[in-house]
């Protein structure tokens, strides 16, 4: 079986790991611990074939130590996670987005998916649909509104990328 290695980054507290618990173990938990980092392991089916995804939540991408660089450089593919509800955190996706260029310096068509989170707290959001589109379209990759509490486009999400690593990665 394909095995693909997925690196979760984003600005502390917008659901990284709800929204990675979510798509692992179809749970929701109100909390989880912010430092923890934790790797975990999903198949799946795409295109009709067989993938094992190994996912890493990372905690604290804020600052990019050593150890991030070992994920990012053995990392397939990324998911740039920011909140609907606060837009420094869509912000903050640049500086990500750069470090993962810089460290796969060279190589074409990195597997990346912009996903925003906690689409079911209207009330509290700041990001327009506009405002991620034009970003996801000046950097060509897709992007996806999300609720892990309602577990909205979670499955689509890693479905979406995974295409992304299968198209890029056909030997891994
Ligand atoms: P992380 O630091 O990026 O891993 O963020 P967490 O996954 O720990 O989530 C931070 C907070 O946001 C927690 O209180 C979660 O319950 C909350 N949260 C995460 N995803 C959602 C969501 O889809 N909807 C709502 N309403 N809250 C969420
Ligand atoms: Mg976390």
């Amino acid at each position: 079986m394909r095995e693909y290695e997925v690196v979760v980054l984003g600005a502390g507290g917008v659901g990284k790991s709800a929204l990675t618990v979510r798509f692992v173990n179809d749970a929701w938990l109100e909390h989880y611990n912010p430092t923890i980092e934790e790797q975990y392991r999903r198949d799946l089916v795409v295109s009709g074939e067989h993938i094992a995804l190994e996912i890493l939540d990372t905690a604290g991408a804020e600052q990019f130590t050593q150890l991030n660089e070992v994920y990012i450089s053995s990392g397939h593919g990324f998911l740039l996670v920011f909140s609907l509800t606060h837009e420094a955190s869509l912000h903050d996706l640049d500086n990500i987005r750069q470090q993962i260029l810089h460290i796969k310096t060279g190589e074409p068509d990195v597997p990346i998916v912009i996903v925003g989170t906690k689409m079911d707290l209207y009330n509290e959001r700041e990001v327009t649909r506009q405002a991620i589109q034009e970003l996801a379209l000046s950097w060509k990759i897709p992007f996806y509104e999300t609720s892990a509490k309602k577990n909205w486009n979670i499955q689509e999400v890693f479905e979406a990328l995974t295409k992304q690593m299968q198209q890029r990665y056909p030997d891994a």
